[in-house]
């Protein structure tokens, strides 16, 4: 399964031109879907073969293509099953070895993996937490925390960031790390993301005097429906749109500029802010930012877990400055310690959020700290 920029069908034919001088003779190359492939071809017994060519495919798709005037970049995801001749049937083998290529798509793509039966258990407990999760969102089950963000030189709660919570039944609460990219590739995302929305613009009304944050992933900003609900639930909410701050990840940033630029002016338009989520864990250049009007920056808790390491430092002062350069508040997110409250603040952070101030909490005990 190939991934790149543009999958147009010249790109789609470059790729299998590729992938037919590379097969051995006699396989079978066949396109299964959108930018799908499939080799099936018999080997003597070993492994050996299969993971050369999978190699070599990789290899080969290490270099830039060139595509009429363009040169583009292409990945591929490998999945690879085996069984002796006629002892698993043809499409069996091609559903083992499509389970081992959406494993190591998710593994972080530009790889291959050899199926095992143990990816079909996994296969099955993911199903299980779906439906679960399914449910959950229908039924109202998901509740929300709200995490105390904090001005850096009063130590005032100046707003709240609104972190989905979900108690699986049977099982126990379960981690947005986990559930949050099942719901993005289960198409549930958007019904998630949509009720975490609404949920916080009603509980918001409560705080007239704090800003609420919330998440939005990827799966929900690409739909380009999105501003349309948010100027929906801003409306049906009745909550003053600028005290709503939607905060979006680097990483979808990134894969997608020119949209990201769009999505962010039609949502500044409805009054919103925006801020840019789990800043300096990936592959920030201050280029980018300058473009997109970013309303706010949140330093990812990974590098303000450095602020003892002399080369870390630097390197969060560096980012810091960076995010300052373009007179862009900053949020350090991820307080532990004192300490870590400290450096921020001197870096030039206006706004903290950690564990060392509080934790996420409910919405009742967030109206009581107000009332303190
Ligand atoms: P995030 O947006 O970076 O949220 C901050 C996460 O760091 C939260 O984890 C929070 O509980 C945790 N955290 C805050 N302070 C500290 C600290 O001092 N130390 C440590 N170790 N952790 C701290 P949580 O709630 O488990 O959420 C994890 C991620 O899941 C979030 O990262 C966000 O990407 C995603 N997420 C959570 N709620 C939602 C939601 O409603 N919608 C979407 N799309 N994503 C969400
Ligand atoms: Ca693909
Ligand atoms: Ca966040
Ligand atoms: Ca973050």
């Amino acid at each position: 399964d190939s991934y790149g920029h543009g999958t147009g069908d010249q790109l789609i034919r470059a790729v299998a031109a590729g992938l037919a001088v590379l097969i051995p003779q006699g396989a079978v190359l066949a396109r299964i879907g959108g930018d799908e492939f499939a080799i099936a071809f018999l080997s003597d017994g070993e492994n050996a073969a299969a993971l050369q060519l999978a190699e070599q495919i990789l290899d080969f798709l290490v270099e830039p293509l060139e595509i009429g005037r363009r040169v583009v970049v292409v990945g591929a995801s490998i999945g690879i099953a085996m069984s002796p001749l006629g002892a698993v049937g043809r499409e069996e083998l091609v559903r083992r070895s499509d389970l081992a290529m959406y494993k190591a798509k998710e593994a972080g793509r530009a790889r291959m993996m050899l199926y095992d039966p143990s990816m079909d258990a996994d296969r099955e407990q993911r199903n299980a937490l779906e439906l679960d999760l399914r449910m959950a969102i229908e039924s109202g089950d998901l509740t929300l925390a709200y995490q105390p963000l904090i001005d850096a030189s009063t130590h005032a709660m100046t707003g709240v960031e609104a972190l989905v919570r979900w108690n699986r039944p049977g099982h126990g609460p379960v981690s947005p790390e986990l559930f949050i990219p099942i719901a993005e590739t289960s198409g549930l995302i958007e019904s998630l993301g949509l009720f975490v929305l609404r949920k916080a613009c009603e509980t918001a009304k409560q705080w007239p005097e704090l800003n609420v944050s919330v998440n939005v992933s990827p799966g929900q900003f690409r739909n380009p429906a999105f501003t349309d609900y948010v100027r929906y639930v801003l409306k049906q909410t009745e909550i003053e749109a600028d005290r709503i701050t939607l905060e979006i990840t680097e990483g979808y940033m990134i894969q997608n500029p020119q949209r990201t630029r769009q999505s962010i002016e039609r949502l500044k338009g409805l009054g919103v802010k925006v801020a840019l989520d789990d800043f300096g864990s990936g592959f920030s250049s201050i280029g980018y930012l300058r473009q997109f009007g970013f309303d706010r920056i949140k330093i990812d808790r990974s590098l303000v877990m450095g602020v003892n390491d002399k080369r870390q430092r630097e390197m969060l002062q560096a980012t810091v400055a960076l995010a300052r350069s373009l007179d862009i508040p900053v949020t350090a997110e991820g307080i532990e310690t004192e300490e870590q409250a400290i450096a921020m603040r001197l870096f030039g952070c206006d706004c903290l959020q950690g564990y060392w101030f509080a934790k996420p909490v409910t919405s009742d005990l967030i109206t009581e700290m107000l009332q303190e």
